[in-house]
């Protein structure tokens, strides 16, 4: 079995997907799944995470065939718009600076809340 396996079999997020592991579904498309975050920051806070194991969104980016990106940001554009007609965000962190903890790429969807800025 390749690393890249290997890493996809352990992954939380993975499980997420395949159902070993329980969550509360927002929205399924054959290449995201979106699910609400265990400790919410805002009255609605989703990840979406594309199906396809990526470790973060550089390692997404380098190997995306066809709109893959484009179809993770429109999913999460849909829920944020569903969610809060007065405004929403969308975060992606990736590495140790970004303040990164799982590593499957996932976008947080925030919103039902004014949202501050910046960020911590
Ligand atoms: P990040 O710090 O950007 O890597 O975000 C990881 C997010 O995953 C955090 O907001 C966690 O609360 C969330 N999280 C971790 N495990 C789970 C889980 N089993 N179900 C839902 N959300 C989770």
């Amino acid at each position: 079995m390749s690393d890249a396996r290997d890493e996809a079999a352990e992954c939380i997020f993975c499980r997420i997907v395949r159902g070993e592991i329980p969550s509360q579904e927002v929205a399924r498309t054959a290449e995201a799944y979106a699910f609400r975050d265990l400790n919410p920051q805002a009255p609605t806070h989703v990840l979406v995470v594309p199906v396809r194991h990526a470790a973060n969104l550089g390692d997404f980016v380098a190997a995306a065939e066809r709109d893959e990106v484009g179809h993770v940001l429109a999913l999460a554009s849909q829920i944020g718009r569903e969610a809060s007609p007065g405004g929403y965000r969308v975060v992606i962190n990736e590495g140790v600076d970004g303040g990164q903890t799982v590593h499957h790429l996932h976008l947080h969807v925030l919103a039902g809340r004014a949202l501050t800025w910046p960020p911590g």
